[in-house]
């Protein structure tokens, strides 16, 4: 059996935001790692994915531990979520799509759960949010930056304001957007943020870091536990006392992480940011003079996605299969948007030429797809 063959020939170009095509040197940092993860090789590994992924965040190591664990980003969402809050209190859950929502199911399995709805795709209204948090005094505040079911940009530096005039603390998961979308825990307050190494950080995925503030950790470690794998008190106590993690963590994937984060630091962040806003404005315009329709046009929207309409009538199971036999994948809409949209990212390993192919083909597909099909293609050409 030719072991290496099997999957390469499924291979795809994934524009769906995570997992992402990972840049050479990222596979080569995973392939290449060889190392115990009690070894001190692994305690640096991990503190120089802790620095980098602070630096990424706006943060330093005095205010701010990083604490990664084997997972994808949920993993990072269940630790804050089963950890930061004591029996009895109340998390405020703000939710404007799939993500916000899985926050509140998260949350519901361990803690007195509100949700403020603002409805898939709607604007988080910041005089609701005031009131809200004035009425319920939650002790946690739950955002997700880049609702990544509908592209929207949630306003977390005014939604930290807002819990810091009332004491609350701010958790904003960042998994779909730190890396893409600036984001800077200080400047909003944050008291937690998660994040994953598989989405716009642009590593392979499989490990999920939560950023906690060190002035909230001498009292979240005094707060019941209600598990130990996902406890963020007992993996953040292991982290502090010996500079690894409390069980096996994905060695491999970290040093891939760590290569990732090597190259966004050799690039420079702002530059980063700027080349995938140029990359998803030229998606974002060639769509549109192909015929297709985005969602949300007027809202705020994040850089690290873009969500179009499918085609009249088509399905996704359809266009997703027929994008697959040219070696594309996107990600489907969720939802309400089931059926109706499709979602497509310029983050990491996309190029100008690939956005060209993936435009192309997206429309031979909506023209073959059209009522009298393959003919009206044909005779526009
Ligand atoms: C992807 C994502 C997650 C985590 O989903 P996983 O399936 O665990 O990778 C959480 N929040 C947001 C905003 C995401 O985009």
């Amino acid at each position: 059996m030719n072991a290496s063959r099997t999957r390469h020939d499924e291979s795809c170009r994934l524009l769906g935001g995570g997992p992402v095509n990972v840049p050479g040197y990222v596979a080569e940092a995973v392939a290449s790692c060889a190392m115990g993860h009690r070894d001190p090789s692994c305690r640096s590994l991990i503190r120089d994915v802790s620095d980098r992924l602070r630096a990424i965040a706006g943060v330093s190591a005095d205010d701010f531990a990083v604490i990664p664990i084997a997972g994808s980003g949920t993993a990072a969402n269940e630790m804050v979520l089963s950890s930061t809050v004591r029996p009895g209190d109340c998390v405020l859950v703000l939710g404007n799509g799939e993500f916000g929502y899985r926050l509140q199911g998260l949350s519901t399995y361990y803690n007195r759960t509100e949700l403020l709805d603002f409805g898939w795709g709607g604007t988080i209204d910041l005089l609701q949010v005031e009131e809200a948090i004035t009425r319920l005094r939650p002790s946690l505040v739950a955002v997700v930056q880049h609702e990544t079911s509908t592209g929207l940009l949630n306003p977390v530096v005014e939604i930290g304001q807002i819990c810091a005039s009332h004491g609350s603390r701010l958790f904003v998961d960042t998994v779909s957007s730190m890396g893409a979308d600036p984001i800077n825990l200080a400047i909003c307050n944050a008291t937690f943020a998660t994040t994953s190494s598989g989405k716009s950080l642009g590593a392979m995925p499989g490990v999920a870091l939560v950023l906690a503030r060190r002035s909230a950790m001498s009292d979240v470690v005094r707060i019941p536990r209600r598990g130990h794998y996902l406890n963020l008190s007992i993996a953040y106590e292991s982290i502090e006392a010996t500079g690894l993690t409390s069980n096996t963590p994905a060695v491999q994937l970290l040093a891939g992480l760590d290569a990732a984060l090597r190259g966004i630091e050799a690039e420079g962040l702002d530059n980063r940011v700027q080349a995938i806003r140029l990359r998803t404005d030229y998606l974002r315009e060639t769509l549109l003079a192909k015929g297709w329709e985005l969602y949300f046009p007027d809202a705020v929207r994040s850089y690290a996605g873009t969500c179009a309409k499918l085609p009249e009538g088509m399905s996704f199971a359809d266009f997703g299969a027929a994008l697959l036999r040219h070696r594309f994948t996107v990600h489907a809409g969720k939802g309400p948007f089931a059926d109706r949209m499709f979602q497509v990212c310029c983050t990491v390993g996309v190029d100008m030429a690939l956005i060209d192919e993936f435009c192309e083909t997206v429309t031979r597909i909506r023209e073959e797809a059209s009522p009298g099909g393959q003919a009206d293609a044909i005779a526009a050409v």
